[in-house]
């Protein structure tokens, strides 16, 4: 399994260090604009590998380079400064996204490659890339809510005392300002969570779900004014998504794809060797559809600026 990543700044070096450490891949290769950043992200990580995976790393010059890549990963272009909201990046790294997918397209085999997005603003750089690369929207995946959902399902383990693993809960819509906790499906345990709260005696009150949303959405501008980025979630994030792909796993993961109505927002998806091979429609309140029904507007309104 060789995997391409384009963009090798903090997330793509994080990326390439979670890819690293699933033992899932035999070759990664490295590509930016900035040659010297990619060499020594590679010189750096393949001294990483010699304790860990025997997995072969190296920085490509020009996009030759990635043939025969199952997997290319795209996390170049700027990222959120203080202040930036994701959609201030729109313009920008649309270009980048132009420069980039039709070399990709011209160096892989587009029978079977899938694309792995992860350049904000999310849901409108798949709609380009799926555009650009006209390949089946269940191969250009964007890493959308993953994180959100993984945001969200931390901070209610830590809320309810249980472990991550057995909560299952999802934020969905726009990877933005606009997305949407999906409360009305919430499981701990198999159980609804209102159900579970009842048990256990850990009510979560109103002003306590306003202070949860409040964290899931705000986040990655809290981790960016800490230490100027963010890139060890969507390192994992993607790490977790590469993994369903190569072991076929069908898990469910609320990624990014476009839709039969030409948006992409993430829902909850099946994820498998061939990409996204079903897409889910949550049942949820009548203020959470409309919540999802507004966020895919701003999503389609963003992607018509460009
Ligand atoms: P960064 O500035 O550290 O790195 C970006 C890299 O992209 C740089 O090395 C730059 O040289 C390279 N680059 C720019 N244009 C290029 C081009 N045309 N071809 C090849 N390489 C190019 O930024 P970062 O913190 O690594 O963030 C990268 C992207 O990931 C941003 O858009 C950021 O918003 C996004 N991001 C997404 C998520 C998510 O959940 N999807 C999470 C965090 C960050």
């Amino acid at each position: 399994m060789k995997v391409a990543i384009i963009g090798v700044g903090s997330v793509g070096s994080a990326v390439a260090t979670a890819v690293k450490n699933t033992g899932l891949v035999h070759e990664i290769v490295l590509f930016d604009r900035d040659g010297m950043r990619a060499r020594a992200a590679a010189e750096d990580l393949g001294h990483a590998a010699s304790f860990g995976f025997d997995v072969k790393i190296s920085a490509v010059n020009n996009y030759r380079g990635i043939r025969g890549a199952d997997i290319v990963i795209i996390a170049a272009g700027a990222n959120q400064k203080i202040g930036e909201t994701r959609t201030d990046l729109l313009q920008h790294n649309a270009e980048v996204i132009r420069d980039i997918v039709p070399r990709v397209m011209a160096n892989v085999d587009s029978r079977n490659v899938i694309l792995i997005i992860v350049t904000n603003p999310l849901d409108v750089m798949v709609m380009l890339a799926r555009e650009l690369s006209r390949l089946p929207a269940g191969r250009v995946i964007g890493t959308g809510t993953m994180l959100d959902s993984g945001r969200l399902r931390t901070i209610l383990a830590r809320t309810l005392s249980v472990s991550p693993q057995s909560i299952h809960s999802f934020v969905l819509g726009e990877h933005g300002d606009t997305s949407v906790i999906d409360w009305s499906g919430i499981t701990v345990g198999g159980l609804p969570l209102d159900d579970f709260c009842r048990q256990t005696k850990t009510p979560i009150s109103v002003s306590a779900r306003r202070t949860i949303e409040y964290r899931v959405h705000n986040a990655a501008y809290e981790i960016i004014h800490g230490r100027g980025a963010t890139w060890d979630g969507i390192g994992a994030a993607v790490a977790d998504l590469l993994r369903s792909i190569i072991n076929d796993e069908h898990r469910i993961l609320t990624v990014s794809i476009v839709a039969k109505d030409g948006i992409a927002m993430s829902l909850p998806r099946v994820v498998g060797a061939s990409g996204v091979t079903v897409s889910l429609i949550p049942k949820m309140s009548a203020t959470e559809s409309a919540e999802l029904r507004a966020s895919a507007r701003v999503i389609k309104k963003n992607f018509g600026l460009l």
